[in-house]
């Protein structure tokens, strides 16, 4: 049996493990894919203290990883499936097995958001729904779009700008929701026009996307654009990873926490996106690992 059972190796998961461990404790990281979670899968990580420059996505990640191995946290490439929080003893289902524990942490996270249009699914991996770190290199001297106004996306459109002839944000606000060192870079970078009030309404192709219907969100109307061979790239918010916890009450489904991370059942605690907060960063996701760790050993 495990002292702490974390689900998900985001900034909050692996910030759990290490401190877990570093109070003398046996902590299992279970993550289905990539040590890293979402920040492991941007171009270029921002903001948070301490990063090296140009730091990316994969630089970052793999730092993160090393530390939590070197440190003795055990983490095991595994799909939780299905979670038993009650007890003393907390039981953890996942596509290979189960594992107890005494202490649960909750911090996987977040998935992008799907647009639910027209073309998506068909075309997804064809031009529609690309990452920009993995892809963005494949639409060198092409044309992209990035769906999405928010911090996010606007820090990926301008590292596509870098490589792409010209990229055009589709947003849906009549200006971006992104912070002002973002705005003022976009102001400056000549390839990257802005298309506001703007929804992507459709795409349609057969192996790459050729045309794109964009929907005016002011009176409605429908344009349809040529683009073949462009590529897509939706950054339009994120949903909580949380249709697991059925035992837990969720706010906008987001899990309720404590300030020591707790939620209401005894012994699991929710960390980083997952949970119900006011800023979604990797600061305060590490925070919330550290925490909810810190309190797992003594409480
Ligand atoms: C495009 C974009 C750019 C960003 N850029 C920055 C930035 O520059 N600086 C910054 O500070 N923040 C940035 N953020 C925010 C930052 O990425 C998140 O706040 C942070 O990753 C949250 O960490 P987390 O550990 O809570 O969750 P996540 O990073 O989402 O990690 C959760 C992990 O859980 C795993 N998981 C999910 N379900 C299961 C399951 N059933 N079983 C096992 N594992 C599971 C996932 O695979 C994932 O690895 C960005 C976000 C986006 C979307």
């Amino acid at each position: 049996m495990y002292d702490i059972i974390v689900v998900g190796a985001g900034p909050a998961g692996i910030s759990a493990g290490i401190y877990g461990v570093s109070r003398g404790k046996k902590v299992l990281v279970l993550e289905k894919g990539e040590v890293g979670g979402l920040i492991g899968k941007v171009s270029t990580v921002t903001h948070y203290a301490g990063i090296v420059p140009g730091e990316t996505g994969d630089s970052f990640a793999a730092r993160m990883r090393e530390q939590a191995e070197s440190a003795g946290v055990e983490i095991r490439q595994e799909t939780v499936e299905q979670v038993q929080m009650q007890g003393d003893v907390k039981t953890v289902v996942t596509d290979q097995g189960q594992h107890t524990c005494k202490k649960l942490i909750l911090a996987n996270g977040t998935t992008g958001r799907k647009l639910g249009i027209p073309g998506e699914m068909e075309l997804a991996g064809k031009g529609m729904g690309m990452n920009a770190a993995k892809h963005g290199a494949n639409y060198a001297g092409k044309h992209v779009y990035v769906v999405g106004g928010a911090d996010g996306a606007v820090k990926e459109a301008l590292y596509l700008a870098s490589l792409a002839e010209k990229v055009t944000i589709i947003h849906f606000e009549p200006q971006l929701g992104c912070i002002a060192e973002f705005r003022d870079k976009v102001k400056k970078t000549r390839n990257i026009q802005l298309m506001l009030n703007t929804r992507l309404h459709a795409v349609r192709g057969e192996n790459q996307v050729e045309q794109l219907d964009l929907r005016s969100e002011v009176d409605g109307s429908i344009t349809t654009v040529d683009d073949p061979g462009c590529g897509i790239f939706v950054y339009a918010g994120t949903v909580p990873n949380t249709q697991l916890y059925t035992e837990l009450e969720l706010q906008d489904g987001y899990i309720p926490v404590n300030d020591w991370m707790e939620t209401s059942i005894p012994g699991v605690y929710a960390a980083g996106d997952i949970r119900v907060k006011q800023v979604r960063q990797v600061a305060t996701a590490v925070a919330d690992g550290a925490t909810a760790a810190v309190h797992a050993c003594i409480g």
